[in-house]
């Protein structure tokens, strides 16, 4: 159960991407892995170990392969980011005695799972000092705010017609009563005294609201993990063990990437469609002086897009393909779709299954009801954005995108076992 404890302590260390770049930064300097800048020139060894982050909020790790580009990279990509409510630049609002914070909706929150929730606030602060701007984070740790439910005699017909919740008037949490809080700056100075810096230099933030509560095992075997953010920090966790314990330099190079903003499109400098992970391909091709390095670096590789998939709802058992039932804690998932929502390949399908038969882990198959429009992930933009053979996999949950979602706490070393072989293992998928 050790790595359940570990998952455990990862999700609740990382309410936002920033926080989680933090944590996995923290595990890699443990590991005795080197910060890279893309801002300043690299001279990477063969064997060494390396990180580099974008923004903050994304993080590509390697550990640099002897025989580059020949044998490419065998890469583990996730997501940091998870939906959730963010508060507004001026956010403070006053409403008939309680002082209450504006907020926005980043990414397909399920809405209603924020009600009646030990919420706090969790993210970075920029401030101007002498030489320029510096970053604060803040992980408030208290419940500070909620956004509570209306009574079911204000709202009888709530549990026909379902919550609904208008999202600029239902939304913001409510803070306070107190009088202190009626200025326009009052954010700013709770802000000041929380981090010990005068309030007057803040000149904005990435603040965003998260639930307090820990993630918890449940089940008489203790057989779930509920928390927030499984999706996708499951991925980013266990992308990450298996890179941490791969013993040696292979001839491959061993990455994983972790973009943010894969909740809202993966448009942005930091998300799958950035060029993140290309120049960090092309800036150790480049190293090689080899001819065409990049272009063949890409051809010899294979990435593996981790991302959480459905598993059957008991009670919604018709959501789903008949012969398509993934379940908890019966092993990763690998996710197939014809209109290319997934980058899967028959070919990387068999590719995969063979890995896990090969490291006795048990495998599942997933594909959307024909009738039912299908979700996407990093896998398509990453595969199309560089031309690599992709699969698309994941561990069975359920209630995604809910701010308390559960997993199979065996899935935990499923996955870890199954990343372990993508990074030792030598099964060429070009001929
Ligand atoms: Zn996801």
């Amino acid at each position: 159960m050790s790595s359940v404890l570990d998952l455990r302590q990862f999700l609740n260390s990382s309410p936002t991407p920033f926080h989680a770049v933090q944590s996995i930064k923290r595990q890699l300097i443990d590991k005795d892995f080197k910060e890279l800048r893309e801002s300043q020139l690299w001279e990477t060894m063969r064997g060494g170990k390396y990180y580099v982050t974008r923004g903050e909020t994304s993080i590509v790790a390697w550990v640099q392969g002897e025989s580059f580009p020949d044998h490419g990279a065998h890469i583990i990509g996730a997501h940091t980011d998870s939906p959730n409510l963010r508060l507004k630049p001026h956010p403070n609002i006053n409403r008939n005695g309680y002082r209450q914070l504006g907020v926005e909706v980043y990414g397909g929150v399920l809405l209603g799972t924020w009600t009646d929730r030990d919420l706090s606030l969790a993210g970075r602060v920029f401030v101007e000092s002498a030489n320029g701007l510096k970053t604060y984070s803040l992980l408030c740790g208290q419940p500070l705010i909620r956004i509570p439910q209306l009574a079911i005699h204000l709202n009888r017909e709530v549990n026909e017609k379902g919550l609904q919740l208008n999202r600029q008037k239902h939304l913001p949490p409510i803070l306070t009563k107190s009088q202190n809080w009626e200025t326009d700056d009052a954010l700013k100075f709770w802000l000041a005294e929380e981090l010990d810096l005068d309030g007057s230099k803040i000149r904005s933030w990435d603040l965003s609201l998260y639930d307090t509560q820990s993630a918890e095992c449940w089940g008489p075997n203790l057989e779930f993990i509920a928390s927030a953010r499984l999706d996708n920090l499951f991925c980013c966790f266990t992308g990450l063990q298996a890179l941490c314990k791969s013993r040696s330099a292979k001839p491959w190079t061993q990455v994983l990437v972790c973009y943010d903003h894969e909740e809202i499109g993966s448009q942005t400098t930091e998300g799958a469609h950035s060029s993140f992970l290309e120049f960090v391909i092309r800036r150790l091709a480049e190293q090689t002086e080899s001819r065409q390095a990049y272009e063949r670096a890409v051809a010899n590789s294979i990435l593996v897009s981790a991302d959480m998939a459905h598993a059957v709802h008991p009670n919604y058992s018709e959501q789903h393909d008949p012969n398509h039932f993934p379940q908890m804690n019966e092993g990763p998932v690998i996710k197939r779709n014809s209109q290319g929502r997934y980058a899967t390949s028959a070919k990387t399908e068999a590719w995969f299954e063979q890995i896990c038969y090969k490291s006795n882990v048990p495998v599942q198959k997933f594909v959307m009801r024909t009738d039912l429009a299908c979700g996407s992930t990093i896998g398509p933009i990453t595969a199309a954005r560089l031309g690599v053979e992709t699969v698309d996999v994941g561990a069975a949950m359920l209630a995604m995108h809910s701010i308390r979602e559960t997993c199979g706490s065996l899935d935990v070393d499923y996955l870890i076992k199954a990343f372990e072989a993508i990074y030792e293992e030598h099964l060429p998928i070009t001929n």
